[in-house]
């Protein structure tokens, strides 16, 4: 071996040594390997995805589902005359969802993927607010909904509708039927039910919703559509709880979001809007595209998007099927009651949604009973130390300055992890009782988990 000065170890070379480029665009370059080094493990500072109890998105997929994404890295999904088995796919997702949530024709009914349940959302919500309009509607349209997600937030904001969130009264955690009258008026352009609520998992009562709708049409002649907000519910209860009725087997509904990376077990960016009916979705927000040759309908905020979603999604509708995904899903609420019990017994907690399947989805929420020497926000940093994410936040403002914390079960939190974690908490509890903070923390002190809404639009949101 020559002598030399120089050595090829990756931490004694230069960007290593210096640290990496960050406030300019920099002007040299250097080796891939280098700076995937720097990269990587910058990254390590990261949560560990899958002890993040606060996501409702999907941490684990199998090596199939991988071997698709990497397949199909380079596809994009809005060039349907290249790929046009993307595009096929796309399109029995469509009619495969529409069949699961009783479509009444679900081989001849619009859907589309999105990124997102964000996207899906804006996506019904102009269809609601363009067919308002085509029925003559004027003055400044408006949705009725209960605690909402931020993005029926940006939804009213970016696209001027008014937001009217019914306030909770008593004890109640969801938009009850019995308040919907006294909110709803001839500008109304839907009701938003959300399945599957962010903040404690529980369902809205769709079904009683829709009943009270009726009532009013009868009353006043006002005929209100509903779109549901099935983020994360959408794919469990037609699994879990096939009895209730919430989808298009209510004539009301008219349009459903889902998140197929949440329960839909799709790797992140993927998404369903799915009307009733074709006549449901406003001709006037699909735009017949001509490009490259080829002809195409899109009714997406996007336009270049990745295919792999749909791909995988695909992928996992025929991998597992009906049965496969209630056995997954069965697991999961196995799973949540568990953890339910087990919190339960810890002491001082008192369970709001206990993964009971019919009430909600396969999460766990709890509140602090009684007066402690700690608070939640303290737990959850305890907890953080061990690298367990879990999310306290305040519940909306009408219920007072309340804290509850979350545990979302998805696939691949198994009932040891969940055991895991009871352990953790237990271990945190003694540690908060024999050294109780001396000022308990807050929401952002905490480093809080709001991260999907920006501080500009409300700093205590959860997901
Ligand atoms: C997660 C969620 C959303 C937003 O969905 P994304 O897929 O993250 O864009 C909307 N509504 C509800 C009820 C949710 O749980």
């Amino acid at each position: 071996m020559p002598e030399s000065t120089e050595s090829d170890d990756l931490f004694t070379m230069f960007p290593l040594e210096a640290g990496a480029p960050k406030a300019a665009f920099p002007k040299a370059e250097m080796f891939g390997q280098v700076a995937y080094q720097i990269v990587h493990d910058e990254l390590l500072l990261d949560g560990v995805s899958r002890m993040n109890l606060a996501t409702f998105c999907t941490t684990w997929v199998d090596d199939h589902a991988r071997r698709l994404m990497a397949e199909s890295l380079d596809k994009n999904i809005v060039d349907k005359d290249e790929y046009p088995q993307t595009a096929e796919l796309e399109q029995r997702c469509v009619r495969m969802i529409a069949d699961l949530w009783h479509a009444p024709d679900p081989a001849h009914t619009l859907g589309t993927s999105t990124t997102g349940s964000s996207e899906a959302a804006m996506l019904g919500g102009l269809a609601a607010k363009f067919r308002w309009r085509a029925k003559g509607g004027k003055g400044i349209p408006n949705f009725v909904c209960g605690p909402v997600q931020v993005c029926w937030e940006k939804f009213a904001r970016y696209f001027d509708v008014e937001i009217r969130q019914i306030p909770l009264r008593g004890d109640r955690l969801t938009m009850h039927a019995d308040d919907l009258a006294a909110h709803c008026d001839e500008n109304t352009i839907m009701v938003v039910p959300t399945f599957g609520q962010t903040f404690t998992g529980l369902f809205e009562d769709v079904a009683a919703i829709s009943r009270a709708l009726d009532e009013l049409q009868a009353a006043t002649g006002l005929d209100i559509p509903i779109h549901v907000d099935a983020a994360s519910g959408g794919f469990l209860a037609p699994f879990t709880a096939p009895d209730l009725v919430w989808d298009f087997r209510l004539s009301r509904v008219k349009s459903i979001n889902a998140s197929g990376h949440k329960t839909g077990l799709a790797p992140l960016g993927s998404g369903w809007a799915i009307w009733r009916e074709a006549t449901d979705l406003p001709a006037e927000l699909i735009f017949n595209v001509d490009y490259l040759g080829g002809n195409m309908a899109t009714f997406n905020l996007n336009f270049s998007r990745p295919g792999g979603q749909v791909v995988t999604s695909y992928y996992q509708f025929i991998r597992l099927g009906r049965v496969g995904y209630t056995l997954v899903q069965s697991a999961l609420y196995g799973v949540a009651k568990h953890l339910a019990k087990g919190i339960a017994a810890l002491g001082p907690f008192e369970i709001i949604h206990g993964g009971d399947p019919h009430r909600g989805i396969a999460a766990v929420s709890w509140r602090l009973a009684g007066e402690q020497t700690y608070n939640l926000y303290d737990l959850s940093d305890r907890l953080r130390t061990r690298g367990w994410l879990v999310a306290a936040y305040p519940l909306p403002a009408d219920r007072g300055a309340e804290t509850i914390m979350r545990v979302l079960v998805r696939h691949g939190f198994s009932r040891d992890m969940a055991d895991l974690l009871l352990e953790d908490m237990k271990r945190a509890m003694a540690q908060l009782d024999r050294h109780p903070p001396s000022t308990s923390m807050t929401q952002e002190e905490s480093g809080g988990f709001t991260h999907n809404a920006t501080p500009a639009v409300r700093m205590h949101r959860p997901h």
